[in-house]
């Protein structure tokens, strides 16, 4: 059964049952050249490359060279290139580098591909090997970059993460994931501030050295807990170590749960397919909700992704979250966005703004799941016959902005600031609005008129504001009102100030797009009637 798992992380190519090896297997190790989807060459004009190499314990490897092209879509033709030597034996089970190519004339607004020829040799053979990209074998993919003049556009004192990246402690049958420290590394490069680790919790609990066996000592959790407490100390950076916790629903299914932050482990292995058919839930979600310390992070993952894989439902016994789960366990905080995607998009705000409609006060996120992935996801087919290729799940695409009182975000002030819940998401235009003068995310008291001013910024990379609604929440009503609406022309830049009247309405929110398909979605300001029903509105 195991042969039909699902698929998100980098594929792994080295997994067959018995004898039946799948079509991409390869007596190599996986080398994969990586480049994040855009770069701020602003500060530096340089392009950062990340090579990964796995299993490399199993298949020793020498890298010879890379030779780098950079090709601007603008011109259509090769703007820099340049031989990197590496000449380096590989034998361990990961390593990831970053190398930089710098050059001046990187350092204007355009969109580029960057091709890398990877040349590699075995230690006991002449016969060189050269890839481009990667050597997963059939997929054609090609490393797109935005490099970007200026960083995001945003207003002071808002910081942009990842809520959801897998690292290399995510290793199993058919994924894994990436680097931390390199991830720190191009996050910076990407004007991402913060990112929280989320592994699986099935890949957390096993032994070092072999998936399908488990250890009570939790010795991957412990060293993923000390790298990435290391790299806060060291970097000054915001990363958080956590699990995506498999956990069971009202109706004894496994769905996932971001635990941010908590020491302690919670086990969750219902849908590891590392038994077959033992696919009951470990913990319900209240269970787990007891089991993590008060301060940790509680965020329920992509809660709205239709699961549309019979063998996910069927073998992994996957659910989804219900509004009973939101209810009986008083959740404020769902990442409702999980990718670029349109359809998705439109799905998971539909059914946040239903429970907000019944008055829910939940906080919205938005993340990415990159499994590694900084330009396109590389994942295997079930079952295992074929590769592909796809750029909605890359990390830092779908940001989680927040606002604090600092100037700057860091380790110590960052989860005081984030339960502020002044929180937006979007893919890289910038909204936000104030009610009263009070923020996104505050319960303000109800008065005659509201004071509102919104501001929204974008630039020449997300595109001019093409659209900007304040939507009304009316409790108990199927639908939203439109408040206020605005289809400015030719701008980059709104500001405006207006008065409301009161009509007796719940909530407000902002919605925001650009003629390049950016968008921005505020999380609500609520207007002070209702008892809460979420654990973080006392
Ligand atoms: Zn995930």
């Amino acid at each position: 059964m195991i042969e039909f798992l699902p698929i998100l992380l980098y594929p792994e190519l080295h997994y067959h049952w018995g004898l039946l090896y799948p079509l991409y297997f390869r007596k190599l190790p996986e080398i994969i050249a990586d480049v994040p989807y855009r770069i701020d060459v602003s500060g530096e004009s340089s392009i950062p490359i990340m090579l990964t190499i796995k299993d490399a314990h199993k298949y020793p490897i020498i890298i010879d060279f890379l030779d780098i092209h950079v090709i601007s879509q603008l011109e259509n033709k090769c703007i820099y290139k340049e031989k990197v030597p590496i000449e380096k034996f590989f034998d361990t089970k990961f390593t990831s580098k970053i190398f930089t190519i710098q050059h001046d004339s990187l350092g204007i607004e355009q969109k580029v591909e960057i091709k890398i020829s990877i040349a590699a040799h075995k230690s006991n053979k002449k016969k060189q090997f050269i890839f481009q990209n990667d050597n997963l074998p059939g997929l054609h993919t090609r490393l797109l970059t935005y490099l970007s003049a200026s960083p995001l556009r945003k207003k002071e004192n808002w910081f942009a993460g990842e809520a959801h990246y897998h690292s290399y402690y995510t290793d199993d049958q058919v994924e894994f994931g990436g680097d931390i420290k390199g991830a720190v590394e191009l996050a910076r490069r990407m004007n991402i501030d913060w990112f929280f680790v989320t592994d699986h919790s099935y890949d957390l609990d096993d032994t070092e050295d072999n998936y399908l066996k488990n250890d009570p000592a939790f010795p991957k959790w412990e060293k993923l807990k000390k790298e990435v407490s290391l790299l806060q100390q060291k970097e000054k950076y915001p990363v958080f170590y956590g699990e995506e916790l498999s956990c069971g629903n009202s109706e004894k299914k496994n769905v996932h749960f971001l635990i941010i932050n908590n020491e302690n482990f919670i086990p969750g292995y219902g849908d590891s397919a590392e038994k077959w058919f033992r696919n009951k839930p470990t913990h319900s979600i209240g269970d787990a909700c007891t089991l993590a310390n008060k301060n940790a992070l509680k965020i329920g993952a992509h809660t709205f992704e239709k699961n549309n894989n019979p063998v996910n439902t069927l073998l992994l016994n996957r659910g989804t979250w219900h509004e009973q789960d939101v209810k009986e366990n008083r959740i404020t905080y769902l990442q409702i966005i999980n990718k670029k995607d349109q359809k998705h998009i439109a799905h998971a705000k539909k059914k946040w703004t239903e429970l907000l409609l019944k008055g829910y006060k939940i906080i919205a996120i938005a993340g990415n799941d990159a499994h590694g992935y900084f330009n396109c996801k590389r994942e295997v087919h079930i079952p295992f016959v074929s590769l592909s290729s796809s750029r909605d799940q890359v990390f830092g695409q779908c940001k989680t902005y927040i606002k604090t009182d600092r100037k700057v975000l860091t380790p110590d002030n960052f989860f005081s600031e984030f339960r502020k819940n002044r929180i937006v998401m979007s893919d890289g235009i910038f909204g936000s609005f104030t009610l009263n003068g009070q923020d996104i995310g505050s319960t303000i008291e109800e008065k005659d008129s509201f004071n509102c001013a919104i501001e929204i910024l974008s630039s020449q990379e997300f595109g001019m504001i093409n659209s900007i609604v304040l939507r009304a929440g009316y409790y108990g009503k199927q639908t939203e009102d439109t408040e206020l609406q605005y289809e400015p022309k030719d701008v980059f830049a709104f500001c405006k100030t207006i008065s409301i009247g009161n009509k007796r309405q719940d909530y407000f929110r902002l919605e925001v797009t650009s003629d390049k398909n950016s968008f921005c979605f505020t999380n609500p300001i609520w207007i002070k009637k209702n008892e809460s029903l979420t654990e973080n509105f006392k």
